[in-house]
């Protein structure tokens, strides 16, 4: 068959595993799954009131224009209609966004310890990725603006940074957006912006009216804890949605999926509340690192990644044994680190006794 030939090399992604296989695996009763940076906190209690009552029709399609969610989300960030496109997760939108501007012969620039489906995408069109070094777990958006030349179509700041956590500030983002080329598209993938509680940061959304080459993404799948609904959303100008929208799967949201995110945008004191305790719990990671001298990128996000100065694919699998599934540094580009979420209280002190066990066990703390 005619196979693309690059497809020869993928594999598929590789998720945290599953709590139901490693229950099994290990024979343990009760699993907690730090890996996935999900809430801990679940979503809205709105959400469950509503799923408990639903009466939606489920043998019709769903709304393809999401109308009502769409209409809630303009409200929401005070953009016309016309400037939003959903999907089925922004992973759907990052596809979406690869299809329809990567291809043979062009190229992308991303920050080499960064979110996988950036380069996954790429590599299925076939287009060149050029994979940046962080400076200190920051994109460094010079050497990525050194990177672009004529034949690049699309450059990737994830910001706050998955793996990392950290932050670009406002000033170099500014700098980086002035500096780019108005034919290269820029996304800025905002998955966790609900956790950013830095005193610098400044809000982003004005820079998709300040450029018609980029796009803001943003999921219901983090601080609102939503994933398994797949719900994510891009914010950008008229123009560029429209040369997007042909390129999305024409049903991508369902009607249970639309009703619980506009549920969940309306329940802004749940977000607030759980930001709360997720600072809380990355004090918690931070006193921690900084007791036992471990090195972690100061964190923007709901997950901390932190030195454990041992292999990090042993400690992730001592850890899983005792009922804790994490995501090793080597998985995701940088052996010696583990990145784990952000818990509850509990979860957080509990994981911390057993890394604490761990390391001790593999000779890093005398
Ligand atoms: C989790 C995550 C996504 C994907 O989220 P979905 O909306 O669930 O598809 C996108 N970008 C980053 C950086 C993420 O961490």
């Amino acid at each position: 068959m005619k196979w693309k030939q690059q497809l020869f090399d993928m594999k598929a992604y590789k998720p945290g595993k599953p709590i139901d296989e490693v229950k099994k695996e290990f024979g343990l009763d009760e699993v907690v799954k730090l890996a996935s940076n999900e809430n801990p906190f679940g979503s809205s209690p709105r959400v469950k009131a509503f799923l408990q009552s639903d009466k939606s029709n489920h043998a019709i399609y769903p709304d393809g224009y999401a109308q009502n969610l769409r209409t809630d989300l303009a409200n929401f960030y005070g953009v016309a209609e016309n400037e939003l496109i959903l999907g089925n997760g922004s992973d759907d939108l990052i596809a979406i966004i690869t299809r329809a501007l990567l291809y043979p012969g062009v190229n992308t620039v991303m920050a080499d310890l960064s979110f996988s489906q950036y380069w996954h995408n790429a590599e299925i069109e076939g287009a060149e990725v050029r994979k940046i070094p962080m400076k200190e777990g920051v994109h460094d958006l010079d050497a990525m603006l050194e990177a672009i030349d004529d034949q690049t179509s699309v450059v990737w700041v994830c910001n706050p940074n998955n793996p990392t956590g950290t932050l670009v500030s406002d000033e170099a983002l500014s700098a980086f957006l002035a500096k780019v080329p108005s034919d290269v598209f820029v996304v800025l993938d905002e998955a966790y912006i609900e956790y950013v509680n830095d005193p610098s940061y400044k809000d982003t959304l004005h820079y998709f009216r300040d450029y018609n080459n980029l796009i803001l993404l943003r999921t219901f799948s983090k601080a609102y804890g939503l994933a398994s609904f797949r719900v994510g959303y891009g914010i950008a100008q008229a123009e560029v949605i429209a040369k997007l929208d042909p390129v999305r799967a024409p049903f991508n949201n369902t009607i249970l999926s639309q009703k619980v995110a506009q549920i969940a945008l309306a329940d802004q004191d749940f977000i607030a509340s759980c930001r709360e305790q997720n600072e809380k719990g990355k004090k918690q990671y931070e006193a921690f690192c900084e007791k036992h001298g471990l090195k972690y990128f100061p964190s923007q996000t709901n997950f901390v990644m932190f030195e454990i100065k041992a292999d990090s694919e042993v400690v992730f699998k001592e850890l899983m044994k005792r009922g804790f599934i994490i995501r090793s540094g080597a998985a995701l580009g940088l052996d010696g680190y583990i990145r784990v979420t952000i818990g509850t209280d509990a979860q957080n002190a509990k994981f911390l006794q057993q890394l604490e066990e761990v390391l001790t066990e593999q000779g890093v703390f005398a």
